[in-house]
């Protein structure tokens, strides 16, 4: 293991984690994705790439070095994508002392998604699979996700994430009838835009109330809520990590160009030692909240994003 990454790991977390919040790293693991979905919030420019074999091991060592169990939660891009994701990414992840969580469009095939349940095992908290109805049948990913989700441990929560794209949301609820059918979790995202959320129209706008609920918590659904001037421990317990290893606060810090922590790679990455309010109109997140990052919001991880 490289001495710096090992130093610099240990040097950048001497703050005490609580128990109360789920220390969690977004990792952005790579940036290519084998869908183009429309509605897509990354732009093209962005979705590509992925860290080549020696950046992976430069990744896995600072993880294992540092302190504490952190719950890294990856996603791209796709992750299942790149084939030093199955290759190195997981078995290395498998082997050091922290959690782990994906985020996926769940077009991996089933064999290779068995191997991932049995590499990661019981350190698999979340998986999130999103329904992208451009490219994937809704019955059809139903019942590859109940076969799927009868591998998991009992302590790995299942969930089925679905955006509400404008012009398609009427036809929602019979999406929703069949992921609830087969026994999943239904996870309702509201479309996010570079600013904010999508205003839908007067009809949609009710149908994604019902499909949404009235004042969804963040376990229940995505509305991307503005949490303005609550203390967010986001920076101190928990921050997102790009393909090349830079490191944000959150990820509408990020979006402003703020929050920087530093590299993980480079061993300028450093946290914060204390929570701030936080400064924005959005948190189009729900991790930080589910993870108990937020003065007042969510509380620890039941099942969510
Ligand atoms: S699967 Fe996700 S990352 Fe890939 S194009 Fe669709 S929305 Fe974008
Ligand atoms: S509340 Fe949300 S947007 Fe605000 S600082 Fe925390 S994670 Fe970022």
């Amino acid at each position: 293991m490289s001495a710096t990454i090992q130093a610099h790991a240990a040097m950048a977390t001497s703050v005490q984690v609580s128990n109360k919040r789920r220390p969690t790293i977004e990792w952005q693991v790579c940036g290519h994705c084998n869908y183009d979905c429309s509605y897509c919030i990354q732009s093209r420019k962005f979705r590509q790439g992925h860290p080549a074999d020696e950046e992976i091991t430069s990744f896995l060592e600072f993880f294992s070095a540092l302190p504490g169990t952190w719950e890294i939660k990856m996603s791209g891009g796709e992750p299942f994508s790149f084939r030093g994701f199955m290759d190195k990414v997981v078995p290395g992840l498998a082997e050091t002392h922290h959690d782990v969580s994906v985020l996926t469009n769940f077009s991996a095939p089933l064999p290779t998604l068995r191997r991932f349940v049995k590499l990661v095992g019981h350190k698999l908290k979340v998986f999130s699979a999103s329904l992208h109805l451009e490219y994937a049948n809704a019955e059809e990913f139903a019942c590859k996700a109940a076969t799927f989700k009868s591998w998991l441990a009992p302590g790995t929560d299942f969930v089925v994430n679905n955006v509400l794209v404008p012009g398609t949301v009427q036809g929602l609820e019979a999406v929703r009838e069949t992921i609830l059918s087969a026994g999943l979790k239904y996870f309702p995202q509201v479309m996010k835009t570079k600013t904010g959320t999508f205003s839908y129209d007067a009809e949609e706008q009710i149908a994604v109330r019902r499909l949404v609920g009235i004042s969804p918590g963040p376990h229940d659904a995505n509305v991307a809520p503005s949490y303005r001037g609550r203390l967010c421990w986001t920076g101190v317990e928990y921050f997102t990590l790009s393909q090349w290893g830079d490191a944000y606060s959150c990820r509408t810090a990020k979006r402003y160009s703020e929050g920087y922590l530093g590299n993980v790679l480079d061993g300028s990455f450093r946290l914060r030692r204390e929570p701030r309010a936080c400064a924005y109109d959005i948190c189009p997140c729900t991790v930080p909240a589910n993870r108990g990052m937020i003065e007042g919001v969510g509380a620890a991880l039941e099942a969510g994003e």
